[in-house]
């Protein structure tokens, strides 16, 4: 899977842990305009300057419910996508799987959380046309920590008090 708009962006700075727009559930979109396009470059752009494989608009200090990713799924296939007002579907019968995740907005350390191998996304392009991405293993991982996102949720949200500490002393060891 390929975006077109995963080109020409402008790189715009990552938002770190701690920032109030982070810890705050983001707005539904409701204008499908030429500064949602942009936002969505400048998000790619971002992403690739911080290598990294998911991004979502409130790491770039939007609170507007969008992300993208380009991540390998289980089949080790490269999606490359983006989703605005994403719905995250989660199967009933549900397999964790317990692997090192990490985020660009909390540089540098990682730290294993249990998640489902398995996510949907639903949701709308920027134009406004129907979008599905369905997620194996690092995917299905990426569509559930970007939705987190979305919902105000950092990935150390889900750790314990122990392991938070340490990741965010190691992250941003001035504080
Ligand atoms: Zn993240």
């Amino acid at each position: 899977m390929h975006d077109p708009l995963s080109e020409g962006g402008t790189a715009r700075p990552i938002t770190m842990h701690g920032t109030p727009v982070l810890h705050t559930r983001c707005a539904e979109v409701t204008a499908f305009d030429d500064e949602l396009v942009t936002l969505v470059r400048d998000m790619y752009a971002s992403m690739y300057a911080a290598n990294g494989v998911g991004l979502a608009a409130n790491q770039v200090g939007v609170g507007l419910r969008v992300f993208i990713v380009d991540c390998p799924d289980a089949d080790e296939e490269r999606v490359v996508a983006h989703v605005v007002n994403p719905e995250l579907e989660l199967p009933e019968v549900r397999t964790l799987d317990d692997d090192a995740e990490g985020c660009l907005s909390v540089p540098g350390p990682s730290s294993d959380v249990a998640r489902p191998d398995h996510a949907l996304v639903r949701g709308v392009d920027v134009y406004g046309e129907p979008v599905v991405i369905e997620g194996t293993g690092l995917l299905a991982r990426c569509l559930q920590h970007e939705t987190d996102h979305l919902n105000g949720m950092v990935y150390v949200d889900r750790i314990s008090n122990k392991e938070r500490k340490r990741v965010l002393a190691e992250a941003f060891p001035s504080t």
